[in-house]
């Protein structure tokens, strides 16, 4: 029989996209060993209660001890202090990866950490749910959807390709892009898009009793989408804001000008401005859907096709 892709991979971090990555490589026989790493002893119980892993230790530095890879699934505002305290133990030849969704921050926090001869390979899934921890994955999330890898110019090409051939077997199509390039483009389509939901609701919240629940009442009008996105975890998102703030902040500069143009037209009452924004915004659906990127990834007991 073939080795398997690593010896050894440890997980630090095993909520929905850590333990969705473990299914793929218990599925496919990926790893020789899986061990996960989780603060709270109830998910270390649930992954390895699941079978996502052979062991499960609160400890990072514990964790990476023999391994070939390591991934990075928590939060980003916990990279660096593991980082610290896994350096000292990762083995030559090791690569260090995550799933992060903003990617200059590998850089930033954890290159100086690591020790000469281990790889680090940064990557992002663009792919997930609303829905945080273990029992939230599963092992089809990342099929048809693009992974993101951001690895420095220098980086083991090896190293690069076992990483390329881990999220390929999780049916990801594979993409390399510069980190900052990767940050600018996930703001204006992930990030922004986090903030106009989070605010719309939040918005909407404060309303005054009635005209609150007539809201609730009407929402599959448009709104229901944007309560899905604000039910998003808010952990992660503080994260993400926290650690891309020169591209947001652009891109919603940017966003802000639009919408004064849009309040214009409409007070304006410029029909033709808003009915060409309208037209050409339609096209770009027209575009999300031929590259089947519109259908949004669900457990497979959930899936109706829905958009
Ligand atoms: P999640 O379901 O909330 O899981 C997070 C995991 O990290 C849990 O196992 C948690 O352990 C552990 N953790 C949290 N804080 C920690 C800390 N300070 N030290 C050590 N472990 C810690 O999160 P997720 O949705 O999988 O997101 C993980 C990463 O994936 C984030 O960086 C996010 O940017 C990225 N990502 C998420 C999505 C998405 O849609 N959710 C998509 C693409 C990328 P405990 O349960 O013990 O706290």
């Amino acid at each position: 029989m073939a080795d398997p892709l690593f010896r050894r991979i440890a997980f630090i971090g095993i909520g929905l996209i850590g333990s969705s990555l473990a299914r793929v490589v218990r599925r496919d026989g990926l790893a020789g060993g899986i061990v996960a790493c989780a603060r709270s002893a109830a998910t270390r119980e649930t992954a390895l209660r699941l079978g996502l892993c052979d062991e499960a230790t609160e400890d990072p530095a514990a964790a990476v001890a023999g391994c070939d890879l390591v991934v990075l699934c928590t939060p980003l505002g916990a990279y660096e202090d593991i980082a610290r305290r896994i350096g000292p133990h990762l083995q030559e030849g090791c690569i260090v990866s995550d799933v992060g969704s903003v990617k200059a921050l590998m850089d930033r926090a954890v290159k100086p950490h690591l020790p000469p001869g281990v790889h680090m390979v940064p990557g992002h899934p663009v792919a997930g749910t609303e829905n945080s921890g273990p029992e939230s994955g599963f092992a089809e999330l990342f099929e048809g959807h693009f992974t993101v890898l951001t690895p420095s110019a220098g980086t083991d090409e090896a190293a690069v390709r076992r990483i390329e051939a881990l999220w390929r077997a999780a049916g990801s199509m594979v993409e390399r892009m510069d980190a900052g390039h990767h940050d600018q483009v996930l703001a204006i389509t992930s990030h922004v898009p986090h903030v106009i939901a989070y605010t719309i609701v939040g918005t909407a919240t404060d309303l005054e009793d009635r005209l609150r629940s007539e809201v609730i009442k009407f929402a599959a009008s448009g709104f229901r989408d944007f309560t899905r996105i604000a039910a998003s975890d808010p952990v992660m998102w503080r994260d993400i804001f926290l650690n891309n703030k020169d591209a947001v902040l652009e891109m919603l500069g940017r966003l802000t000008e639009d919408i004064a143009g849009v309040q214009r037209a409409i007070r304006d009452g410029d029909g033709a401005t808003l009915e060409t924004l309208f037209t050409r915004t339609r096209e770009i659906r027209r575009g999300v859907v031929a590259a089947g990127q519109h259908i949004a990834p669900a457990p497979p007991e959930d899936r109706h096709g829905e958009d």
